[in-house]
């Protein structure tokens, strides 16, 4: 799975680091400085590494928690994001990771300690909000927890700080790494959702919607908070039936009662990324069309935004009511 393992050199001693290496005993090991003279060179190209990525061992300085997009929003008063990943081993169309980064292997950033300091200051600033952390920003949160062992660190960190939510967005089916604790009541596992269609053409190496679907209905009846992402609605000819029927099997296999959040937000991207990304898949059906930009960002046309956007919301209050519903659209 992992071919090739770059570390910073000063990383060796590291338990995290020791740990990783010896799980990949056969990985060809290459020591360097500092990770960005492997992930940021610009004569990279993300679609061909996207096929054997290497995995960057590396130390995380400078921000280490950022605040999140307006957008992300799930009730907190105040919201950020921390990475302790860049990419993930999915291969999602749109995702706008591969027209924002110029290498497609995977860095994880190993100094956890620092991330949860960070953290910490940030409650310490903020002493009477409610503040969400989320950590799928850069990455899946889970798609690679058999190598990272992210749980076993923040679980436990967030756990002892109870006023404060951990999300944890993911595509992953792999939920036996949660299933084995206690629910920890102020951790949202936040599921990423698509028509079955659009999970097939778009979607490339993740789990199926319905193995995701029995994931989260595990993960509810054991007691853990789920969130449901909607997030890109992506248009198609049939996306009102497409989407209706989306929403249908969700809600058979979801508690909407115990649902902590759904979120809803169309297909859009910054400008330069979409651009990336076109020229990576010139011949991707996504990128042909209907899209325009406005304000810097590429999306569909308003009406035809408005016009899904508002389908769908309809469609889901039929399932959930409104207060529990966020939108992901940016006005
Ligand atoms: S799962 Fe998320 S991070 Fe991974 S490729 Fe898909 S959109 Fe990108």
């Amino acid at each position: 799975m992992i071919d090739t393992i770059y570390f910073e050199e000063n990383l060796l001693p590291n338990l995290r680091v020791q740990e990783i290496l010896k799980r990949f005993p056969n990985a060809h090991r290459v020591a360097c400085d500092y990770y960005g003279e492997v992930f940021n060179p610009k004569a990279q190209n993300f679609r061909l590494q996207k096929e054997n990525p290497a995995l960057i061992l590396a130390n995380k300085t400078g921000s280490l928690v950022l605040p999140a997009p307006s957008e992300y929003a799930i009730g907190g008063t105040r919201n950020f994001y921390f990475s302790h990943m860049l990419n993930c081993p999915y291969d999602c169309r749109y995702c706008f990771l591969q027209g924002m980064y110029r290498s497609a292997h995977y860095v994880l950033f190993v100094n956890y300690e620092d991330f949860q300091d960070a953290i910490l200051k940030k409650i310490s600033e903020f002493p009477e909000e409610e503040i969400y952390f989320f950590s799928g920003y850069d990455c899946d949160s889970l798609a690679f927890e058999s190598v990272t062992n992210f749980l076993e660190s923040f679980l436990p960190f967030f756990e002892s700080h109870p006023n404060t939510y951990l999300e944890l967005r993911t595509k992953s089916a792999q939920v036996s790494s949660l299933l084995s604790r206690k629910p920890v009541q102020n951790c949202i596992a936040a599921f990423s959702l698509a028509p079955e269609k659009i999970n097939r053409s778009l979607e490339s190496k993740t789990p199926s919607i319905e193995a995701r679907l029995q994931s989260i209905q595990a993960l509810q009846m054991s007691g853990w908070k789920i969130g449901l992402r909607f997030d890109p609605v992506i248009y198609c000819a049939d996306y009102a039936g497409e989407y209706a029927q989306l929403f249908k099997r969700a809600f058979e296999m979801v508690d909407a009662n115990r649902l902590h959040s759904v979120s809803l937000g169309l297909f859009r991207l910054p400008k330069p990324i979409y651009e990336t990304m076109h020229r990576l898949y010139p011949d991707e059906k996504l990128f042909a069309g209907p899209i325009e930009e406005r304000s810097g960002m590429c999306s569909y046309p308003k009406e035809l935004e408005h016009q899904v956007y508002e389908f769908c919301l309809k469609e889901l209050s039929r399932y959930i009511p409104a207060q529990k519903t966020f939108s992901c659209v940016i006005v």
